[in-house]
């Protein structure tokens, strides 16, 4: 193992064990629930957004160590963008985690500890969960279910 692959595994495992901003949001504008049923995760988010902008969010829920860090490290990244600032980090994670070209490392900042799941396409669904969840939450108002199935 790399030592940069041993640091981004540190970075994973320590956010999956002391999730920030998890717990309840009071005076969240949007829910939305995510469920990945080829893992059993399943992840609450609460956004307040503020005319297009995420101003906060926090998660609840539960699944395996993947699943928990990139929700962790979703909600760090997010906190203060707009919609469409989200939604370009979205394709630029979904790119990386899938290994497809034209991931923006730059655009990614620290959420490129995820790189390497692409190696393991079973842990796709759940680095993307909390993702597409928060897509959910901002295209779909007030309260959504989404699912990676
Ligand atoms: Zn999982």
């Amino acid at each position: 193992m790399s030592e940069l692959r041993e640091l981004y595994q540190q970075v994973i495992i320590d956010h999956s064990k002391r999730p920030r901003n998890f717990g309840a949001l009071e005076g969240a504008n949007r829910n939305a629930d995510g469920h990945n049923p080829l893992c059993g995760d399943k992840v609450h988010i609460h956004v307040l957004t503020e005319g297009d902008r995420v101003k906060d969010i926090r998660f609840e829920g539960s699944g395996c160590a993947i699943s928990t860090a990139s929700a962790s490290m979703m909600t760090e990244v997010v906190k203060g963008k707009t919609v469409a600032e989200v939604e370009k980090l979205f394709k630029n994670f979904h790119a990386l985690v899938t290994a497809e070209v034209g991931a923006d490392e730059t655009v990614l900042g620290k959420l490129a500890v995820f790189s390497g799941v692409c190696e393991f396409p079973m842990r796709v669904k759940c680095a993307t969960l909390a993702w597409h969840t928060l897509h959910g939450a901002l295209e779909g108002g007030s309260q959504s279910v989404v699912s990676t199935e």
